[in-house]
């Protein structure tokens, strides 16, 4: 997908026709996808060659009393952000209502890229509409008729140059980062770690509540540094990602801080910086879970640092304000106790206290991000874990169900980033998830990948190789067990 385009306008002008069409039998809605609101529609679009995330503002037509100018003008304003470019659509039979001056001023002051439609633009009763529509102030109009599908064409040469220029920024960005990746079968070069360079920077996601302190710590860490290139405007709609060498490692940080700003919307602050932080959570190998020391592990928190766990992200909890603290001692004994409790998924990651106004910490935080990312990347060779999964399994060996006792026959390590392994076994599905934990503490311990997530995956002697020839996510058959978590 290269861009979103999000189709706005009044009730009735025609919007859901035209989604319906760009969208055709390969309607796939997402709209559970974090950051989509239910009372927006979400589709794959296809126009020629052209393929793009249409946004359709639907659900408006129930709303029949006067709130509907203020819920309109909402959604609207949401459906804008998230879009690279809009299509304003008004009814050219109608002409141009006062509703369609309210949107057209929302757009000519919030959008970027406006496309004016006149639709149901077949017929010479829409002559005079489309006449009418140049007084918006939005260019040209295209004379469109969703519903016969006519000036389809002159929608697809305005989008297509608009398409170049956004599918070369997503090259430029090169986006989200490789994960599940698979390792080869020799182990030559088992050390392998893939320095970040300038081309391939590490890709950083500072997430937290709002006054966690974000901003201000990647202005503290881009203060000490050089920025290298500038703000850089993101890879997608608000992803907003800064350049930076920070002590010498070259790195891509997400400021979910500064997406929160773009979107521009002051209420729902929490819930919305929440769904910044998914997102920014997808584009990061190292997620930095920035805490306020006075209200650490708030519901917030634990969520997104589950969720990163869950996306297979290194994380590192960070707690920020330690300048204000009193007693450090005690408060930094009651934080780890609450970390291993709440989050326990996430057993021995890492919680660098900070300071992001005095600058304090800064350094050990580095350092965390580069161990966490070297753990993420870890592999362990298959003897040296058959050595070790035989003194497991002496020292603890798995149950006996219905007096029948469950042999691990084989282990080997089938990806990294983060590290996945394999166990070969009689009955896979009758391991039980307080086993599979043993062994994934285990490796935690006796490989030293503290924090990291580690994917474990049970599996039948006569199933095949599960990675074989691919770089994604197993299938879903498999039992995965991580560290009690569902995925
Ligand atoms: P929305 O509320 O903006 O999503 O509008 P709809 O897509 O639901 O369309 C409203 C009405 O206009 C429906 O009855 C459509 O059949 C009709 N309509 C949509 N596009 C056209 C068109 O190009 N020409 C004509 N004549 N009617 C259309
Ligand atoms: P964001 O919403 O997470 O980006 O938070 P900001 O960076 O805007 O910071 C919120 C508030 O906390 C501001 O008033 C900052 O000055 C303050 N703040 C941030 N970091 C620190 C810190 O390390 N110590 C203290 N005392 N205040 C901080």
């Amino acid at each position: 997908m290269s861009f979103t385009l999000a189709i706005v306008g009044r009730p009735n002008v025609g919007k859901s026709t035209l989604f319906n069409r760009l969208v055709g039998k390969r309607l796939a809605l997402v709209d559970d996808q974090p950051g989509v609101t239910r009372d927006l529609r979400e589709g794959a679009a296809r126009l020629a060659d052209l393929k793009f995330t249409v946004i359709d503002t639907a659900g408006l037509e129930e709303a029949t009393d006067e709130s509907l100018q203020g819920r309109m003008r909402k959604l609207t304003e949401k459906a804008v952000d998230m879009a690279d470019i809009c299509l304003f659509m008004i009814d050219a039979r109608a002409g141009v209502t006062p509703t369609d001056q309210v949107f057209a001023e929302i757009l000519r002051k919030r959008a970027d890229h406006v496309i004016l439609a006149a639709n149901k633009g077949e017929g010479a009763a829409a002559d005079a509409g489309v006449i009418e529509a140049y007084s918006l102030g939005l260019g040209e109009p295209i004379r469109l008729s969703a519903e016969h599908g006519e000036g389809l064409n002159d929608l697809y040469s305005q989008l297509q140059p608009l398409a170049d220029a956004f599918e070369e920024r997503a090259d430029a960005a090169n986006d989200t980062p490789e994960t599940d990746v698979t390792v080869d079968e020799d182990e030559d070069d088992l050390d392998y770690v893939p320095m970040p360079t300038n081309a391939k920077p590490l890709q950083v996601a500072v997430v937290g509540r709002p006054n966690a302190g974000k901003s201000t710590l990647i202005n503290q860490i881009l203060g000490e540094e050089r920025l290298l290139t500038g703000p850089e405007a993101g890879i997608t709609r608000d992803a907003i990602s800064l350049r930076m060498e920070w002590n010498g490692t070259p790195m891509r940080i997400f400021d979910t801080a500064g997406m929160r700003k773009k979107a521009k919307v002051q209420e729902k602050l929490e819930k919305l910086s929440v769904g910044d932080g998914l997102r920014a959570v997808k584009f990061a190998e190292v997620v930095v879970v920035l805490l306020d020391a006075a209200i650490p592990f708030e519901q917030q928190d634990l969520r997104i640092a589950d969720l990163a766990e869950r996306e297979g992200r290194a994380v590192i909890v960070a707690v920020n304000k330690w300048d204000i603290e009193d007693e450090k001692q005690s408060k930094l004994k009651d934080l780890k106790e609450s970390f291993e409790r709440l989050l326990p998924q996430l057993r021995g990651a890492p919680l660098i206290t900070v300071s992001a106004k005095t600058g304090r910490g800064l350094d050990r935080l580095h350092d965390a991000i580069m161990r966490a990312y070297d753990v993420w990347n870890r592999r362990v060779t298959t003897a040296q874990l058959n050595r070790w999964l035989t003194g497991m399994v002496e020292a603890h060996p798995p149950p006996a169900p219905q007096g029948k006792r469950i042999k691990l026959r084989y282990m080997t390590q089938a990806k990294t980033r983060p590290p996945g392994f394999v166990v070969m076994c009689s009955h896979p599905d009758k391991v039980p998830e307080s086993y599979s934990r043993y062994l994934v503490n285990g490796l935690r311990l006796d490989f030293d990948m503290p924090g990291t997530p580690i994917r474990l995956y049970m599996r039948g002697q006569n199933d095949a190789n599960p990675y074989k020839g691919r770089k994604k996510a197993p299938p879903s058959k498999l039992r995965k067990h991580t560290d009690g978590r569902r995925k």
